[in-house]
């Protein structure tokens, strides 16, 4: 493609960006983008109601508007990526237009959330929000709040007991036994990870896992919205990781912007403002705006610029397919369409966007990512699995049973004793979705630990600190 020397919609700027076909000068590319996170802020009343500034009217008076404008809060989950720093600072540019142009009043505040793994992530976020916050938020410093979080407080701080859930190698029936004692004052999110089979389940967990304690936060904050960063790019490989975990009737409910979150009292609501920006423009976004500097962990991709920024030494060589998770799959599957099939990506989210929840009367919930369960998992997995030896016929194949059952593999055998044989009387049938029942079947023994779901554990206050 000719480069055009100036940007198609000012017809003066010089052209920096390529994007969808079209070149745009610097300005002209951020009004792009940051319109098309503004549009969806706007995108109905309840979510104008949160974002604008309010007066009195016909349905509110002086008072009320006031009020309502000092309680209208959002939640910003930032994981110093490229698409959750565009949005809060994309954020932090329409509280500044709103002081400007309604006599320095503002429509909300903002609460940023940063969950980090152990103290060391947790310091250097801290250091990278302390730079944000004097260098960029420096004039609207009374309206954006920094909240730190560990993701140990899903276990510390759940106010309960924990579940041990098992599943069944012969029937893949689920149940669950009460841990109380040792295990429930010291089970931790490392100890978790260390019964994972592999890194897609141990992402799945931990994705399960933070998005219950973002959601939590929000509860307890009595936030109205939580804005999600996920790029168009990164909704189409949530959406067919989801599908390929047999997590597909999840997709609807995930992306369910129309309505309040059921689980938790239906207190806020989750709005994905980028879900119509690609992650290559997010990316480009940050170059031009020089946001570059407040990565972590993350190097911006600078694929639509004219003029390439990124030092190819910096870019870390890609890992072998073989140790990708099932979203870093479907990642690279879309960065590579990315460039010249973009529709393939918007068409992937405008068809989940349509989805609906199955219709089933009363469904139960999963207990481990609390999803309703359509149909019973186990039941569909006895029609395709054998799991039952063959009996052993031939004294060739009694010889190399023994010899197996003298090797080291035998140990196996321990894992595949069925849960009949190795629970307690005290344990209860427990429903699990499709997703969450393959993953626990594959991890360690078969059962996997997790905080029982109940009003004390949406209430124990979650243990951050605030900048
Ligand atoms: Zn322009
Ligand atoms: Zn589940």
């Amino acid at each position: 493609m000719v480069v055009q020397d100036v940007c198609k919609r000012c017809r003066q700027g010089q052209v920096s960006v390529l994007s969808r076909k079209e070149p745009f000068c610097n300005d002209c590319f951020s009004k792009f983008v940051s319109a098309k996170q503004r549009k969806q802020m706007m995108c109905e009343p309840y979510c104008q109601d949160v974002f604008k500034v309010l007066y009195q009217d016909k349905v509110r008076s002086e008072a009320e508007s006031v009020e309502q404008n000092a309680h209208s809060k959002v939640l910003v989950p930032l994981s110093f990526g490229s698409s959750s720093v565009v949005l809060l600072d994309i954020l932090n540019d329409t509280l500044t237009e709103q002081k400007e142009t309604q006599r320095g009043k503002t429509g909300f505040h903002i609460d940023v959330l940063v969950c980090g793994r152990d103290q060391d992530d947790i310091v250097r976020y801290r250091e990278m929000a302390d730079r944000l916050l004097s260098e960029r938020y420096a004039s609207n410093r009374e309206k954006i709040k920094f909240h730190f979080l560990s993701v140990e407080s899903f276990y510390k701080d759940c106010g309960g007991e924990l579940d041990t859930i098992l599943v069944d190698s012969a029937d893949f029936s689920s149940r669950s036994i009460v841990e109380n004692g040792e295990l429930n004052r010291e089970f931790g999110v490392e100890d978790l990870l260390k019964q994972c089979p592999d890194r897609s389940s141990r992402q799945d967990l931990l994705t399960i896992l933070s998005s219950r304690l973002i959601k939590k936060f929000a509860y307890q904050n009595k936030h109205k919205i939580i804005l999600w960063g996920h790029s168009m790019t990164k909704l189409a490989d949530e959406t067919i990781s989801l599908v390929v975990k047999g997590r597909g009737s999840q997709i609807a409910s995930m992306l369910s912007i129309d309505e309040c979150d059921p689980l938790f009292d239906n207190s806020f609501k989750n709005l994905y403002p980028l879900q119509d920006v690609l992650l290559s423009e997010i990316d480009a976004y940050c170059y031009i705006k020089h946001l570059d500097p407040f990565m972590i962990d993350y190097i911006p991709q600078d694929t639509l610029l004219v003029e390439k920024q990124r030092n190819p030494e910096l870019v870390s060589a890609p890992r072998s397919v073989k140790n990708l998770t099932l979203n870093e799959i479907a990642r690279k599957y879309f960065d590579d369409v990315e460039a010249d099939y973009s529709n393939v990506i918007s068409t992937v989210v405008r068809t989940a966007l349509k989805l609906g929840e199955p219709e089933t009367p009363k469904p139960e919930r999963c207990s481990i990512c609390r999803a309703n369960v359509h149909m019973d998992p186990s039941e569909y997995l006895q029609t395709i699995t054998v799991s039952e030896n063959h009996p052993i016929e031939t004294t060739e194949e009694s010889a190399l049973y023994d010899k197996w059952n003298e090797s080291q593999f035998s140990n196996q055998k321990i894992e595949n004793t069925t849960l009949r044989d190795s629970i307690p009387q005290k344990a209860v049938s427990t429903s699990l979705c499709y997703g969450c029942l393959i993953n626990v079947n594959r991890m360690k023994g078969r059962k996997l630990t997790w905080p029982q779901h109940s009003k004390s554990e949406l209430e124990t206050i979650l243990d951050a600190f605030e900048l």
